[in-house]
């Protein structure tokens, strides 16, 4: 891992978690793969994963990552722009665990959907939802919850939303939204 996977990756029973919501699911696209947090527990759960990251560094890890659990059969390794490669996309799944904007974004009493980067969350998710209904966001602990769960109205009927807080013993690490077309059978 390098110094920006060791604070970017998401811990691994979070990963778990979000991984569980879409068992048995298709094809899962991890966006923003990093050194392949999601990317490896979505290849445990689901049938196959496209995990695309722009940084060639991240994907070699993420890649050599896989390999040690021994799913890189299960995972298509992309090198990327995840906006410019989404028109171009089928899936049934898409996972967006976006830059929080580094560790500074503790620091802000309610985290809005701007600071994502490298485009703020409305654009992100517009473009996500093109490929799918079914997406799932990781963000920070301090998100906006009103404007995030908000997004959901992009769609109409408005999609079904789920959100969850994620705690590893007992610290707040960051909020799981799952949006859906008909989640809730
Ligand atoms: N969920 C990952 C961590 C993601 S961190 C894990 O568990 O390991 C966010 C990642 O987004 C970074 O690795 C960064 O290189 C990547 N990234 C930034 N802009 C991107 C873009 N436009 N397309 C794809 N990946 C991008």
């Amino acid at each position: 891992m390098d110094e920006e996977g060791w604070f970017s990756v998401t811990p691994e029973e979070i990963a778990a978690r979000q991984a569980r919501w879409c068992a048995g699911a298709g094809v899962v696209i991890d966006a923003f793969a990093g050194v392949g947090g999601n990317a490896i527990q979505f290849a445990q759960m689901c049938h196959h994963v496209v995990a695309i990251d722009i940084d060639p560094k991240k994907v070699a890890l993420a890649s050599d990552n896989a390999k040690i659990y021994g799913v890189e059969d299960y995972i298509d390794f992309i090198v990327g722009d995840f906006f410019q490669l989404a028109p171009f996309l089928k899936g049934d799944v898409v996972f967006l665990s976006p830059p929080w904007g580094g560790p500074s974004y503790k620091a802000k009493e309610s985290f809005t959907l701007d600071l994502l980067k490298p485009k703020d969350g409305h654009s992100l998710f517009q473009v996500a939802q093109a490929i799918t209904p079914n997406i799932i966001m990781y963000l920070p602990r301090n998100v906006d919850l009103l404007q995030a769960t908000a997004l959901s109205w992009l769609s109409s009927p408005p999609l079904d939303v789920e959100i969850e807080e994620n705690f590893v013993r007992g610290n707040s690490k960051g909020i799981t939204i799952y949006f859906g077309d008909n989640i809730f059978p």
